[in-house]
């Protein structure tokens, strides 16, 4: 097949004709697919779980299907909406009140998906935050945030500096005893009633406060409001693909926006089964769940696309993937060579979908029914407007490197920056919303991720995006992973340096590097073929699986290492 333009494959929502949606579309038709727009009461608990719980044809139906290597678990929508009322009712009991902060921080579980939604059927705000994070992480969380109370495990109570957090008035533990001096989660919900009188809100009210992934500094507190769900529901629809007889797999943990917005609200606003997995990766465990539960819409990660490809297509071969029709991913540029093994492996397209946690949903992306450019984030969504542009916000040509930039005003957009209202106030320009990436847009309006803004090389006076050339190095047969940066030169300005792994079997060679090298040279340009080339057992990655470029930069320079708080162990 040619890679460089795949056919639009048919999709459920009518996107068919995106130019004229595009043109025409307007967020505020999304408004009628919600009861709020009938009652004026607005809780997003509600639209996701208690709306199809009071619908007799979709309240036995499974909302959450909970796999993981020693439990099992499946909940009805209703289930679900009488566990988020009795653990609302214990937070009310507790004094939690609208726009407290409640943060989360354990495993994926029934229990997390129950506590979230309490969470916010009391009108509070929820703070989600990863497992492995260790002390100083969950410490400068809780204290940015003054989070009043914590739902956690026994396994993690230690990693809470209980005593240095003024604000943090109670503990809630999940599968702890009961003689401690926390809260039993247990003990509380068996003698809590399972109805519960919403909170309802205003569409601006505060739902979720997510940390970024910390790739280029320290992590921001991204606030986000209630109206977000009209940008969640309908990318469920254009993006996602979503019917209402799919079973969705989001694989991203919710400490992570992808795991709240995806793995929690879209899929739940358009009524659909979600499958969440606990426990760590492996190949034929994730490949088990496509196969187990019928997976139909996949959402993954890049870094988890790579390591399948790495396991090999007989892996793949070894399960049935059939129940699988539409795959997506976020998170890092997708390389064209994954796109092709996604094409072999499942004779499916991989769908490249980008933004941000600051952005709440997706902004551009690639669409089943359109013709999809390998290597490319797709265009923008309908009611989105995206542009390249200037340090001063003017709009550069097309096929022209710079900023990324989105028009203001987007449903999901964040609405604040936690305790910092000059980072806020930092990411606007003469109207747009700058993103910090760097990427240009084809004549076809096609968009092309280039790098984060600090990762872009200057070489020789040329501009060359670390993404491209990480991407053609993993074409090499010998590559598995690669992480490139630019060194400064006295010469030059900066030479390209790459970091790489080694797929099983290779060895490392001077012949080999030197191939390697003469392989992006020939496949890319003598330019952006990497002066030298470093083999290493692994790339840095913060735990949402992102390359860490900043950190192999500070590494190779000896310089200070900054927030590691979400580096991978
Ligand atoms: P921090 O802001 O703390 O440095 P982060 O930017 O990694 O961390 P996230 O909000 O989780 O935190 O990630 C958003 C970023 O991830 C984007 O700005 C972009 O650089 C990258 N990204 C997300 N999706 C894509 C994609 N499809 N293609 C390329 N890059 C992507
Ligand atoms: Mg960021």
């Amino acid at each position: 097949m040619d890679m460089k333009q795949i056919p639009a494959r048919s999709g459920n929502h009518n996107l068919q004709n995106y130019q004229q949606t595009y043109k025409n579309f307007n967020w505020d038709e999304v408004k009628g697919n919600f009861t709020w727009s009938k009652t004026g009461k607005v809780n997003i608990a509600y639209e996701t779980i208690d709306k199809h719980a009071e619908d007799p044809s979709k309240k036995n139906q499974a909302a959450l299907i909970y796999t993981s290597p020693d439990r099992e678990e499946k909940l009805t929508f209703e289930e679900l909406k009488k566990k988020s009322n009795q653990f609302a009712n214990v937070l009310k009991k507790n004094d939690i009140e609208k726009g407290d902060r409640v943060f989360l921080f354990m495993h994926r579980s029934p229990e997390f998906y129950a506590a979230f939604l309490g969470i916010l059927k009391t009108g509070a705000i929820a703070g989600p935050l990863f497992e492995a994070f260790m002390e100083q992480a969950v410490r400068d969380r809780l204290e940015d945030s003054e989070a009043k109370m914590l739902v956690t495990t026994p396994e993690l109570i230690d990693r809470v500096p209980v005593d240095d957090l003024p604000h943090l008035e109670k503990i809630i533990l999940v599968g702890g005893d009961e003689s401690g001096s926390h809260i039993s989660f247990e003990k509380e919900m068996k003698n809590a009633s399972e109805e519960f009188e919403i909170e309802w809100l205003d569409l601006e009210d505060g739902m979720l406060l997510h940390y970024t992934s910390g790739s280029t500094g320290k992590p921001k507190g991204v606030y986000h409001v209630h109206n977000a769900m009209l940008q969640h529901y309908q990318t469920g629809k254009w993006v996602l693909d979503l019917k209402d007889d799919d079973v969705y797999w989001c694989t991203a943990d919710p400490g992570w926006v992808t795991g709240t917005s995806y793995g929690i609200f879209a899929p739940w606003l358009n009524g659909v089964t979600n499958v969440v997995r606990g426990g760590r990766f492996s190949p034929d465990d994730w490949y088990g769940t496509i196969a187990d539960q019928d997976v139909s819409v996949w959402y993954s990660a890049p870094t988890a696309f790579r390591k399948l490809l790495s396991a090999g297509a007989e892996t793949a071969k070894k399960h049935d993937l059939s129940s699988l029709r539409h795959v997506l991913s976020v998170g890092e540029p997708l390389n064209p060579e994954v796109i092709a093994w996604g094409l072999e492996a499942f004779d499916l397209r991989i769908h490249d979908t980008w933004w941000m946690t600051e952005t709440g949903a997706m902004l551009i992306c690639n669409y089943p029914t359109m013709e999809m450019r390998p290597g490319s984030m797709g265009q923008p969504l309908p009611g989105i407007e995206a542009s390249i542009v200037d340090n001063e916000g003017n709009e550069l040509p097309a096929n022209q490197m710079g900023n990324l930039a989105i028009k203001e005003g987007w449903p999901s957009m964040m609405r604040a920056v936690w305790n910092n209202p000059g980072k806020y106030e930092s990411y606007f320009v003469n109207g747009w919303y700058v993103s910090g990436d760097s990427a240009y847009k084809d004549e076809d309006g096609y968009f092309w991720f280039q790098g984060r803004l600090d990762d872009v090389i200057n070489t020789s006076g040329e501009r060359v995006g670390p993404f491209e050339v990480e991407s053609k190095l993993i074409e090499h047969e010998a590559v598995a992973e690669a992480g490139v940066i630019g060194k400064p030169d006295p010469e030059r300005g900066e030479i390209i340096k790459a970091f790489i792994t080694l797929r099983e079997g290779y060895q490392k060679s001077d012949e080999l590097l030197e191939d390697i090298r003469q392989f992006v040279k020939k496949g890319l340009s003598a330019h952006a073929a990497p002066r030298e080339i470093e083999i290493t057992d692994t790339i840095p990655k913060t735990r949402s699986g992102k390359i860490m470029r900043r950190l192999l930069k500070s590494w190779e320079l000896g310089l200070p290492t900054g927030d590691t708080s979400t580096l991978e162990e």
